[in-house]
């Protein structure tokens, strides 16, 4: 059987990491500033995490949910401690997409109500209604094909008041910062308009941090800094470090019933064995503040680059906009260089790091950057 080629793939075999580092076959070294998109939170093979998740693995890997498993009540607990949203109720699944599945449907389930206000440049997953909200319709089939999405221009307080004047709305799902998009930042403003027209209107908030969240901005989700609490907060990527751990956290508003959320893998022994490796990691190493200060470093230095249009992002999320002309730069960083960046658009580079990079490495990534521009 032939594979299917899901993305074009650069000739390269990692077969080892270590923190921030990673190696090919050859044995090459080469720094990960893409951290597999926002995947990898605490760096590779961090040694906590490999022991809980080996211990684990001795024990039990999987048994049903239709049993008690208090490995789960210690993930929900620790994560409203390292989150702040202690009064949050945790459901466990796998990816965002399916994160954001179930807010959408829960979001409906609540208020009876149909549509969701969504945002030109959204991603928010390749399943049915996570695809139907997201801005590509490339990737919507004709079955996903729904009304009940109104798309609006990013950003636009107007747009957003006009649309809940016009319509019953049941949610709105914004990602804090737009990753897929080309890392745009929400306005704190924007994000408080939101809160107060959901209120209003008994519409529900849904805070897409599967890649903006779990403490990369600075603050465990990137909605926080404009000052406003979410109705659910969907999350993946960087809550397994690899594993795959997908959640959404509910706020007391909303009380699910019985039947409405289920799933057979999510919150299995060995995910919630990595949940909660990477949430030990990230306190016991103050990962939330590290971001902040790295990324903060990376971001001013970054604006001193007179090639460069735009730095935008916040903490280790992080979009440098370049020229046209500079296209080529994620090549030469990777081939030459030997660093993984990912891309936003052809000419935005996309930083998303494990957040324990060091300023050492933060340097080697300024070094190779401003080589490649000088070329
Ligand atoms: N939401 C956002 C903001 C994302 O960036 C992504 C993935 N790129 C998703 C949802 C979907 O996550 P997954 O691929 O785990 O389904």
């Amino acid at each position: 059987m032939k594979l299917f080629d899901v993305y074009p793939v650069n000739p390269i075999n990692i077969v080892k990491g270590q923190g921030s580092l990673v190696y090919d076959d050859k044995g090459t070294e080469y720094l990960d500033l893409y951290g597999g998109h926002a995947v990898i939170s605490i760096g590779h093979t961090n040694p906590h995490y490999v022991k809980r998740l080996e211990d684990q693995l001795h024990k039990i890997g999987f048994y049903s949910n239709s049993i008690e498993i208090p490995i789960q009540k210690e993930l929900a607990e620790k994560l409203g401690h390292v989150s702040g949203k202690e009064d949050y109720q945790l459901f466990l699944c796998n990816s965002g997409a399916e994160a954001n599945e179930n807010a959408l449907k829960l979001a409906s389930f609540y208020n009876g109500k149909k549509k969701v206000i969504t945002f030109k440049g959204a991603f928010h997953g390749r399943t049915s209604l996570a695809v139907a909200v997201t801005d590509n319709p490339k990737i919507i089939a004709p079955v996903n094909e729904t009304d009940n999405a109104i798309f609006l221009p990013w950003k636009d307080e107007a747009a957003l008041a006009q649309a809940f004047a016009e319509h019953e709305i049941s949610s709105v799902i914004i990602e804090g910062i737009q990753g897929v998009g080309g890392i745009q930042v929400a306005p704190e403003s924007f994000l408080q308009k939101i809160r107060s027209l959901c209120d209003t209107h008994n519409a529900v908030f849904i805070a897409d941090s599967v890649q903006c969240g779990y403490g990369r901005t600075g603050k465990f989700f990137s909605h926080d800094f404009a000052g406003v609490n979410a109705d659910i907060y969907t999350m993946a990527k960087g809550m397994g470090n690899g594993f795959p751990v997908g959640g959404i956290i509910i706020s007391p508003k909303i009380q699910p019933a019985y039947g409405m959320l289920g799933t057979t893998f999510g919150g299995n022994h060995l995910a919630c064995a990595a949940g909660l490796a990477v949430l030990e990691v990230m306190e016991q190493d103050n990962l939330v503040q590290n971001a902040a200060t790295v990324g903060g470093y990376l971001i001013s230095e970054l604006k001193k680059f007179k090639q460069v249009s735009e730095v935008r992002g916040r903490g280790l999320m992080i979009g440098i906009e370049l020229p046209a002309e500079f296209a080529h730069v994620r090549k030469e960083l990777l081939f030459k260089h030997h660093i993984f960046t990912g891309e936003a658009k052809p000419n935005v580079v996309r930083l998303l790091p494990a957040l324990n990079l060091t300023k050492a490495y933060a340097d080697r990534f300024l070094e190779a950057f401003t080589t490649v521009l000088n070329q």
